[in-house]
Parts: C-alpha cells; sequence; structure tokens
C-alpha cells in the first residue's frame, strides 16, 4: 500500500542520512585528533577544552586508609568510601548508597542541590562501621566526582564552566564547586576534607589503572559522554605550570562538545538540539549518549506517525511528548528476540498508549533503533580512534607489543549490548586486524566513584 511505500521512505532517507561508512568515521576520527591538538595549544583553542585535571600521577597501589567518594553525574549520585589496604592490599571493603537527584533540584538553586547532596553524604557517614578504620585525630577525606565541564585550578578545586545533561543552575556556574560542596557540607555539619575533584573520566581512568597498569584512557558513554586519557606534558602547550615529575598529565577532554561538519546529523538531530537546554553544544553527546538516543528514536516515530500513519489516522498523543522514550526502553525493544516482538508491543502500549500494534509496525521500530543505536557507537568508535591516533596508539611500532586498555563506564555501555558490540566490533573494523590486538576495552564498573577515593588518597593532606 502507499502508506507502506512511505514508511519505507522516509525510513531509507533517514538510515542514509545516519550513514556512517568507513571512511566517514576515518575523516571523523581525523578531526577528532586535529581538534585535540587545538585543545591543548591554547585555552579556547578548540570545542574540545582538553581540560587539565591536575592529576599528573595515576593510583599505584600503595594506597592506604579509608577515603570518601561522592560522585554527582547525570541521574544518580553515589556517596561510597573504602578501605584501602596499601601495598598490594587492594580495596579491603566498600560500601556505596545510591540516590536519585530529585528534578526540581537539577533546575534550583545552587544551595539546594549542594545541601541535599550534603544531607545524604552526613546520613552515610553516620552509618560508618567498624571494618573502617580513621585514625584518632583525622579529619575524614573525599574525593569529589564531579562530572560536568570544570576549569580546574587545583587538584582539589576548580569552576564550573557549564551544565549539561539536563542540569541548569545559574548561580553554580563560574562557582568553585570544591567550595559550593565544603559550604554545604559545613551547614549539614558534616566534617570532611574534599582532597581532590575530579571528572568520571578521570575517577574511571585512576579506577582502572589501579586495576591494571595498561590503562591509559577512560571513555563514559552514560546519561553522557566524555574521554579522558594520558597525555605527555611536552604536548600541551597551554600548560604553563611547573613540569611534572612524571613528564605526564592527564586530560578531560570533554568530547561530547565535540563538532565536525563530518558529523551525520539530520533534521531530526537539529530539532532535539535546538529544543535542547543547551543549544548547539555538545553535539557529539546528542548523537552518542543515553539521555538523547531515544528522544531521537521518538522524533522519527513522530515523523512516521505524522507523514505514513505507521500507527493509524492519527498521531498517538503520546508520541508528541519529549523524551518519554527512554534509551532503556529503546534498548529493551532493541535486543526483544520473540518472534512476535512481544516486548515491542508491550513498549509501544505501556509509554506510549498506542495497542494492537502488528508485526510489520513493530520491525520498523526495531529498525530504527538499530539505525540510531548503530550511528551513536560507530560514531564513539571513531572517536576513541581520534585519541588513539593523538597517542600513536593507532599503529603497531616494529616488534613492539604494547596495549593499550581502554577502561569504559556508564549505564549505555554497561547496559546497551547491541550498543557496546557495534562500538567495539567497529573499532575494531577502524583499526584492523593486527593493531586490534593491542586494543584492549575494560568494563571499569563504577571506576569514576572509586578512582576518586583512590585519588583523594594519593593527594591526602597527611601524606
Ligand atoms: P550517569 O551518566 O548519569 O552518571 P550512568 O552511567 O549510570 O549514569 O548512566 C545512566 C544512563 O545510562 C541512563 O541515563 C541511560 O541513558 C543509560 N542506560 C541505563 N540503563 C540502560 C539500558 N538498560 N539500556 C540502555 N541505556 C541504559
Ligand atoms: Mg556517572
Amino acid at each position: 500500500s502507499s502508506k507502506w511505500a512511505r514508511v519505507v521512505a522516509i525510513l531509507k532517507e533517514f538510515e542514509e542520512k545516519c550513514g556512517t561508512p568507513t571512511s566517514k568515521l576515518m575523516q571523523v576520527a581525523d578531526a577528532m585528533t586535529v581538534e585535540m591538538h587545538a585543545g591543548l595549544a591554547s585555552e579556547g583553542g578548540s570545542k574540545l577544552k582538553m581540560l587539565i585535571s591536575y592529576v599528573d600521577n595515576l593510583p599505584t597501589g600503595d594506597e592506604e586508609g579509608v577515603f570518601y567518594a561522592l560522585d554527582l553525574g547525570g541521574t544518580n549520585f553515589r556517596v561510597l568510601r573504602v578501605q584501602l589496604g596499601g601495598k598490594d592490599g587492594g580495596i579491603v571493603d566498600q560500601e556505596f548508597s545510591e540516590v536519585s537527584i530529585p528534578p526540581h533540584l537539577m533546575v534550583g538553586t545552587s544551595d539546594a542541590l549542594f545541601d541535599y547532596i550534603a544531607a545524604e553524604l552526613a546520613k552515610f557517614v553516620a552509618q560508618e562501621g567498624q571494618k573502617f578504620h580513621l585514625p584518632p585525630g583525622r579529619q575524614r577525606e573525599l574525593g569529589f566526582t564531579f562530572s560536568f565541564p570544570v576549569m580546574q585550578t587545583s587538584i582539589s578545586s576548580g569552576t564550573l564552566i557549564r551544565w549539561t545533561k539536563g542540569f541548569s543552575i545559574d548561580d553554580t556556574v563560574g562557582q568553585d564547586v570544591v567550595a559550593e560542596l565544603a559550604e554545604a557540607m559545613e551547614r549539614q555539619g558534616v566534617d570532611m576534607q574534599v582532597s581532590a575533584l575530579v571528572n568520571d573520566t578521570i575517577g574511571t581512568l585512576a579506577g582502572g589503572r589501579y586495576s591494571n597498569k595498561d590503562v591509559l584512557i577512560a571513555v563514559i558513554m552514560g546519561t553522557g559522554t566524555n574521554a579522558a586519557y594520558v597525555e605527555r606534558a611536552q604536548a600541551i602547550p597551554k600548560w604553563h605550570g611547573p613540569p611534572p615529575k612524571s613528564g605526564e598529565m592527564v586530560i578531560n577532554m570533554e568530547w561530547g562538545n565535540f563538532r565536525s561538519s563530518h558529523l551525520p546529523l539530520t533534521e531530526y538531530d537539529h530539532a532535539l538540539d535546538a529544543e535542547s537546554l543547551n543549544p548547539s553544544e555538545q553535539i557529539f553527546e546528542k548523537l552518542t549518549s543515553g539521555m538523547y538516543l531515544g528522544e531521537i528514536v521518538r522524533k522519527v516515530l513522530c515523523k512516521l506517525a505524522e507523514e505514513a500513519a505507521l500507527f493509524g489516522d492519527i498521531v498517538p498523543p503520546k508520541l508528541r511528548t519529549s523524551f518519554i522514550l527512554r534509551t532503556p526502553d529503546m534498548s529493551a525493544m532493541h535486543h526483544d528476540t520473540s518472534s512476535d516482538l512481544r516486548v515491542v508491543g508491550k513498549k509501544l502500549k505501556d509509554i506510549l498508549e498506542i495497542s494492537n500494534t502488528s508485526l510489520k509496525t513493530r520491525r520498523v521500530v526495531v529498525e530504527l533503533c538499530n539505525i540510531v543505536a548503530t550511528r551513536g557507537a560507530r560514531l564513539a568508535a571513531a572517536g576513541i580512534l581520534g585519541v588513539l591516533k593523538k597517542m600513536g596508539r593507532d599503529t603497531l611500532r616494529d616488534g613492539e607489543t604494547q596495549k593499550t586498555v581502554i577502561a569504559m563506564d556508564g549505564g549505555l555501555y554497561e547496559h546497551y549490548t547491541e550498543y557496546r558490540k557495534c562500538l567495539e566490533n567497529t573499532l575494531n573494523e577502524l583499526l584492523g586486524e593486527e593493531v586490534s590486538q593491542s586494543i584492549v576495552f575494560e568494563h571499569s564498573n563504577d571506576g569514576s566513584g572509586i578512582g576518586a577515593a583512590l585519588l583523594a588518597a594519593s593527594h591526602s593532606k597527611y601524606l
């Protein structure tokens, strides 16, 4: 029928516009490398901020004592404490608690957000048991994982550049987020020193390195996306501080803000961006990360309903609600292996109030999820290739068998299997069989929190 011809035509056009052939991915990777150089050359030299983390030494395994971490990155925040065993002792004990951020606090005032966090921290500290040993007379210390772009001024201070991922609190921008937290802790009666301020990518890199010395890159695919890696201090022209003893500095790329004319943007992406809290920012993030993938699918479904009557003569009203289709639901539909695609049917009914969908319609939905996830995952892989190129690890030097381990974390990577497989396969495809043997993906489960605690330990005021 003409309806199906129209559906197929819209889908096909979308698929073409989302195309990520190898040649395009190579251009994206090269553009990423170029922007990395520019961002390292001068402040404001690129859309990539290439932020200096003040971490010039990653954990060694010698860290010892009880340390706290607080991880604020998106929808949830976590508090944790670890007892570190010192040389070869590893992590003796760890406990955590996770709380979701009430949405009104994401767009309220700085004090309200930080008071909420500090109050949760106070409750958690009150539950510290016998397994954790704080030497008498010592103040507790904390690593603060804060996963938004921050201009660091030292290992334990930094000002917020801007919010991302649905947060929008004007009075925090330009403030030292450690001071904001410290003041809230004082108001809430928490006696603790913030010894390290890190991004989740830096935390993941640190946590990954603690368990595997070949970890050189960390990539987060969660609500948003970002990457960090170990750079030679010599290769950072904009660094005017004292040269680090190690000769290295960890860089927080803030790659979510990457953009390039080579990125395959469609009308749906332009609309999503225009309607977002941060128009024309975080374009790479809007193509690849968990906050947005489901919303892109919804937008195309809406078009299919409007212009090809995919769900009948009227457009299902729920389909017009922004962000109603979340990426975990998209992922569940994409992974539906039942012969009648009953998970897809159920999701359409429960979330969008569209009942009695035909198998043919459900297949369209799965195909759409596949197109959106594939584009995102392949672009993420191209981003990683760009980092490997910058590090000179995209080729094998004669006779060398250097390993490069990439610590991966984030809910999207962890739970969206098709996305993860596509990302990993694409990187292997781009690197070729031989080189890809030297690149290892490692899931660093909650490395970012533990990493922050480890960095608090290695920057302890008692050392
Ligand atoms: P954050 O990025 O907020 O610190 P996470 O790393 O836990 O937190 O990532 C959470 C994000 O991961 C969610 O916003 C969602 O987009 C994505 N996600 C979580 N579960 C799934 C799932 N089952 N399938 C696909 N994506 C998921
Ligand atoms: Mg996180």
